[in-house]
């Protein structure tokens, strides 16, 4: 079956520096690497749509506020590590560029979003909500955001419960597999069986549609950005309110933003100091979306963030079926820079 997402590729666009120690207790002290990591997804019918837009250049000028962040964080990008630069470089101009996803507001995340003058912007409707209402302690510089953001701004709001992928397009076999049991899914074997090989195999379709399903279990609102079951997007308070997370069924990937800042960083949490705490905005819905993240994987679902390291996110992807095309040259590059 031709899969509607066609590629996934990965780019790490600048990055921070922070100490392990200062994040969590009783762990060595160690100078970790946080990549701003860009995800280029190409659809079939919709061409490129990407996810974040890691660090820009712009947060480099000198101003009170870029020198206070760059104190508590201290973050690296040149002007070629810009995710427009290195699309470039790979041969997709901006203008290619039809949507733009952001997790959520934070400078490592929409610096680069003013390179992609055509792109519709997205954000989840409750992130949009908190828009008027930001404080200098939530980090989000607005002037950093294409002056005609409002304009192009498409607000999402993830809101079919536990949606199941096809669900919204009107094909009935897929939306009764929602709602059955595996009990029932052995019965329609059954009925397919004695007509023939090719209903069985329809059947096994159904079910590896069924399978995909993302909400059985986690309790996940999500919104099908393009009716077709391809991407679907949710909602995730804890690090910020309504951060967009994606879902891609079709290669059972989960791509969780700053829900966490590194899935190998998973087994800390609980040991997790005051202030990163205090900088997440809502701990509750922290720890508890982190024990989703856990739960997926556990599932078989693979889960990427966006300052995983580029060589675990390279080699996800790279292990997903029909493998994505990968920018190998790019990706050099960025291991070089991030070993
Ligand atoms: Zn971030």
């Amino acid at each position: 079956m031709q899969k509607q997402i066609e590629s996934i590729e990965y780019f790490a666009c600048g990055y921070c520096e922070n100490y392990l120690h200062h994040m969590f207790r009783h762990v060595p002290k160690q100078k970790l690497c946080f990549p701003a990591g860009v995800f280029l997804i190409r659809h079939r019918k919709f061409g490129y749509i990407l996810y974040d837009t890691g660090y820009g250049v712009e947060l480099k000028q000198r101003k009170l506020k870029y020198w206070l962040y760059d104190l508590g964080n201290p973050f690296y990008i040149t002007a070629g590590q810009e995710i427009a630069s290195q699309l470039r470089h790979r041969g997709i101009a901006p203008e290619e560029i039809q949507y733009v996803i952001l997790s959520h507001l934070h400078p490592d995340h929409i610096g680069g979003v003013k390179s992609f003058p055509k792109a519709k912007l997205i954000v989840t409707k409750d992130l949009y909500r908190q828009f008027n209402h930001y404080r200098l302690r939530d980090l989000v510089f607005k002037e950093l955001l294409p002056a005609d953001f409002k304009a192009r701004l498409w607000p999402v709001a993830p809101n079919a419960m536990d949606r199941c992928i096809g669900a919204g397009n009107g094909n009935s076999a897929i939306t009764n597999a929602k709602k059955g049991t595996d009990k029932m899914m052995a019965r329609m074997k059954g009925a397919f069986l004695s007509e023939g090989n090719l209903l069985l195999k329809k059947a096994d379709e159904v079910r590896s549609r069924y399978d995909l399903c993302l909400g059985g279990g986690y309790g996940l609102k999500t919104y099908d950005l393009f009716k077709d079951g391809s991407l679907l997007i949710a909602s995730l308070d804890g690090h910020a309110t309504g951060q967009a997370c994606i879902f891609l069924p079709e290669y059972r990937l989960f791509m969780a933003a700053d829900v966490c800042w590194g899935i190998l960083l998973l087994r800390y949490t609980s040991q997790i100091r005051k202030l990163p705490l205090l900088i997440q905005k809502n701990p509750e819905a922290y720890f508890k979306n982190i024990d989703l993240l856990r739960k997926m994987q556990k599932d078989g679902i693979k889960v990427v963030v966006s300052h995983d390291r580029p060589e675990r996110v390279r080699r996800i992807l790279a292990g997903l079926p029909n493998k994505s095309s990968q920018n190998q040259k790019g990706l050099q590059q960025q291991e070089e820079i991030y070993e």
